[in-house]
């Protein structure tokens, strides 16, 4: 992307222009100004600034007045992989006053510990760290301490090992999610798609050279502040930023060109029947298997279909699944739309009375439960919202 003719641009636009040029720290060498080492005056000016802001605007946040426990930050990195700083903010505290240590949530049954989950979605991440405190735990209770260590654990991929390494051990290990890569992507107007191969190792080559000796925690922390409070995704405010001067995009008014996206992800629409099956004031549910999507909750029964016509022959599939003979048509009572990052699920809920069933219930995959029985166990936002629609259409 290059610059707007000179006639174009405004004098802020031209002021920058010029003070790039004579900026000696800018690399040119590369085409695009592609960074490919970064000189070293630059990468001291880059730290020193970052981390003066940081000083001055972190934000106070209930894991960062535990950084020395790597227990408190790997709980919260997994909490904050997909879900909003506020929502984590409300549930942190409460998780960590359940299961305090690796210990406790390692030797917790999985259940009560999903409970505590509910509602943050995402369920494999729980999955996840309750099997690796496990193996924590059987292996002495220590957490590793370095970023090759935590990756063996089942979660933790290459950004979480390097937050919960560089700010719980301080070690000089980058910590590069999207909103990271995009200021760095910005900074030094990288050319690569930030999804590719290429581009993800270029963006990280370039995060480790920026990093410290000292303090690589605060560092991450001071690109995550950032990212979230100056250089967001939409209208990154320039004039605010500690790093204006060194920023390539900045100077060449091509914020909104980077980072380089190739692909874009692609949602699927799904429809999908749910039966509410109820007999004497109770409601059927059964549970998901562990591993997959809302991994070992409770839900109503559910079938996919391809248009609404095929509802009534899925539901007679589900409820001879579950064998059952039915009083009457079951009722539409509700739709239900819920959003996943990859699938938007149109839930069309049905209810029907049961009249006999041969189902055996298993306390560990089916039951038949009253609302308060339904409210105690853990269950998805998806079929929280459902339970609360069915119930709406009972009065
Ligand atoms: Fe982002 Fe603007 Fe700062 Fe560059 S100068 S890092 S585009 S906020």
């Amino acid at each position: 992307m290059s610059a707007l003719p000179r006639d174009q641009q405004t004098p802020r636009q031209l002021l920058r222009a010029v003070r790039h040029a004579a900026n000696p720290f800018v690399n040119r060498s590369h085409p695009n100004h592609s960074v490919t080492s970064i000189e070293s005056p630059r990468r001291v000016a880059i730290r020193r600034k970052l981390l003066r802001w940081y000083d001055r605007n972190k934000r106070d946040l209930p894991w960062r007045r535990r950084a020395d426990d790597p227990y408190a930050q790997w709980v919260a990195e997994v909490m904050l992989q997909q879900t909003r700083v506020d929502t984590v903010i409300d549930r942190y505290e409460q998780f960590l006053r359940r299961f305090p240590s690796v210990g406790v949530l390692a030797t917790a049954q999985y259940e009560d510990v999903l409970k505590q989950w509910e509602g943050l979605g995402y369920y494999r991440r729980i999955l996840h760290l309750h099997r690796a405190a496990r193996m924590v735990y059987e292996d002495g209770g220590t957490i590793p301490t370095t970023a090759d260590a935590l990756r063996r654990l089942p979660g933790v991929g290459e950004y979480m090992a390097g937050a919960i390494a560089s700010i719980a051990f301080q070690q000089r290990e980058p910590a590069v999610d999207g909103n990271v890569a995009r200021v760095v992507a910005r900074l030094f107007c990288i050319e690569d798609d930030v999804l590719s191969t290429k581009g993800k190792a270029r963006i990280r080559d370039v995060a480790t050279q920026l990093l410290p000796a000292g303090r690589p925690g605060d560092f991450n922390q001071a690109w995550m502040d950032l990212s979230t409070a100056v250089c967001t995704p939409r209208s990154p405010d320039c004039s605010r930023c500690p790093l204006q001067t060194e920023c390539q995009a900045a100077d060449t008014v091509a914020m909104d060109r980077y980072p380089v996206r190739g692909r874009r992800t692609r949602v699927i629409s799904v429809k999908t029947v749910v039966g509410v099956f109820r007999a004497r004031g109770r409601l059927f549910v059964r549970r998901r298997p562990v591993g997959g999507l809302w991994s070992g909750l409770w839900e109503f029964p559910t079938v996919n279909v391809e248009t609404t016509d095929a509802a009534d022959a899925a539901l007679k599939t589900l409820s001879r699944a579950y064998g059952m003979a039915l009083t009457d048509d079951p009722i539409e009572v509700a739709t239900v739309t819920h959003k996943l990052t990859h699938r938007a699920i149109q839930f069309l809920v049905f209810m029907a009375a049961v009249k006999r069933t041969r189902a055996a219930t298993c306390a560990d995959s089916t039951a038949w439960v009253t609302k308060d029985g339904f409210a105690d166990r853990p269950v998805s936002t998806a079929h929280r919202r459902i339970m609360e629609r069915v119930l709406a259409w009972a009065g």
